[in-house]
């Protein structure tokens, strides 16, 4: 399967949140091969609650993260499309997307949304 090096930041949190779900059952799972001795089976359905529950909060994250997106046009596809923060991707066409009159036309770099995290030689 081919990676994508850059997706649309809320899908990506979103098949984070999946992939959390999808572990807490495996684990769960995997519990019922030490049916024979209780407590271990305990602390692995536990651990696979666990995992649920983090999903959760991840999802209820999403939710909260998804009242400060902008919906912009994509003028790519022409689709309606989420972005959070300065620059990301279009949910439908991996088109970058930026608010930024400043970085448009600039080549696609995630670190534009990271402050004071850019490596700064002017100082030196
Ligand atoms: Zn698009």
């Amino acid at each position: 399967m081919a990676k994508r090096k850059y997706s649309s930041k809320i899908n990506k949190i979103r098949s984070f949140a999946l992939a959390l779900i999808f572990a807490g059952f495996i684990v769960m799972y995997g519990g019922i091969f030490f049916r024979n001795s209780p407590v271990v089976m305990t602390i692995f359905m536990l651990f696979g609650l666990l995992f649920i529950i983090a999903s959760t909060i991840v999802y209820f994250w999403i939710g909260m993260l998804s009242t400060r997106t902008v919906q912009v046009t994509c003028p790519n596809c022409g689709r309606h499309t989420k972005m959070l923060g300065r620059v990301d991707i279009c949910m439908y066409c991996d088109e970058p997307l930026t608010l930024d009159p400043a970085l448009e036309g600039q080549a696609f770099d995630e670190n534009y949304n990271r402050k004071g995290q850019q490596k700064n030689n002017a100082d030196s």
